[in-house]
């Protein structure tokens, strides 16, 4: 490469969500993809490992370690923890000699001023030359190639692992919005609940997990399979396998899915009129991993009477959607905070 400058300039846009943390670097795309964990020795407070590396020993660590989320309920509960996460993965992507990068971060759209602050702050001791933050549901609806600058409206639902997002957004802004902070991994704690109850039979997360992305459902589906799936009794103690079917994982995970359903139905209820009939005519657009649920398009749709589309790249879109804002920074601007001085 024949370049005058030996520094790398790699400006970058960061989805920190509550599960995945995603990175897209201008004129590349995504170039890393990680569980936002961080496990850390509680003796030391010193963190042993991130995302991926992290993520394999939820469950399976010593005492004085432990996996933390630091976004898992969509709020940043640990500063500290996160910022050390998000220099990780900045550093992880950046070049030995580099120019700073300008870095925008999608941000959930329920986080405080402080917090928003101190991802900002992150990314400048992470060696931004400026920070800017998105609103995760903004980000989302330009990943999704939504017509967030029209009149007409758009709805957009982000279902994460924390949280889910819905949102209205015309003329370049959020006009109604609902964060609840029940996503994927309410989900997951219903299949353990359920299993549990069921069962007696102990669940780990991961386990949990699989079984949804395997059988679970917003909405009956033909040919349901059941899986096998392992877990330690609760009488005996000892590893037992039983058998599940799909209807009893859609019956176990009832109640976190109907209160995804209904935030998006105060968010309609909430939305004025003409713009409740633009989403009517144009549908609601679901996305976030939580969108992969087999039949929540269905299950959505049959309880709002709107159609439902779900996105291509339910996992990528926030931070394509912040990629876009990127490297089209001058006509996105608007839609971008920041609280430093440009
Ligand atoms: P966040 O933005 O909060 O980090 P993501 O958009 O990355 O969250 O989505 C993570 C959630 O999506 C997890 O709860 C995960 O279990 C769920 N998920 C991923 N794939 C599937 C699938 N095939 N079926 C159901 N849920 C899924
Ligand atoms: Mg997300």
């Amino acid at each position: 490469m024949t370049s005058f400058s030996s520094l790398t300039n790699r400006d970058m846009a960061i989805d920190l969500g509550t599960a995945n943390t995603l990175v897209y670097v201008r004129g590349q795309g995504i170039v890393l993809n990680e569980p936002s964990v961080v496990a850390i020795d509680t003796r030391s407070h010193r963190a042993l490992a991130v995302g991926s590396e992290a993520k394999r020993m939820i469950g399976r660590t010593p005492a004085h370690i432990q996996a933390i989320r630091p976004l898992r309920d969509g709020v940043i509960a640990d500063f500290d923890i996160t910022e050390r996460m998000l220099r990780y993965f900045i550093k992880k992507v950046s070049p030995r000699r580099w120019a700073r990068p300008r870095i925008i971060v999608g941000v959930p759209s329920g986080i405080t001023g402080v917090e928003r602050r101190a991802v900002e702050e992150a990314a400048y001791h992470a060696g931004a030359r400026r920070a800017y933050t998105i609103e995760e549901p903004m980000a989302a609806a330009i990943g999704c190639g939504l017509p967030v600058h029209e009149p007409t409206a758009s709805m957009v639902v982000d279902i994460g692992g924390g949280t889910t997002e819905v949102a209205v957004i015309a003329l370049g802004g959020i006009v109604v919005a609902r964060s609840v902070r029940v996503a994927g991994d309410e989900i997951d704690e219903a299949v353990i609940d359920y299993v549990k109850k069921e069962y007696n039979l102990l669940l780990g997360d991961r386990t949990a997990e699989q079984l949804k992305m395997a059988i679970g459902s917003a909405w009956p589906y033909s040919d349901e399979p059941s899986a096998e799936i392992r877990g330690r009794d609760l009488v005996t103690g000892l590893p037992k396998t039983v058998v599940v079917s799909a209807q009893e994982v859609r019956e176990g995970i009832e109640e976190p899915v109907q209160a995804v359903v209904d935030a998006v139905k105060y968010c309609l209820d909430k939305t004025p009129p003409e713009l409740a009939a633009d989403i009517m005519a144009r549908g609601i657009m679901v996305t976030g991993g939580g969108a992969l649920l087999r039949g929540l398009d269905v299950r959505i749709a049959s309880e709002t009477g709107t159609p439902v589309i779900t996105s291509d790249r339910p996992l990528q879109t926030v931070v394509l959607g912040a990629g876009v804002c990127l490297e089209e920074f001058d006509r996105l601007r608007e839609v971008l905070s920041t609280t430093g001085q440009e």
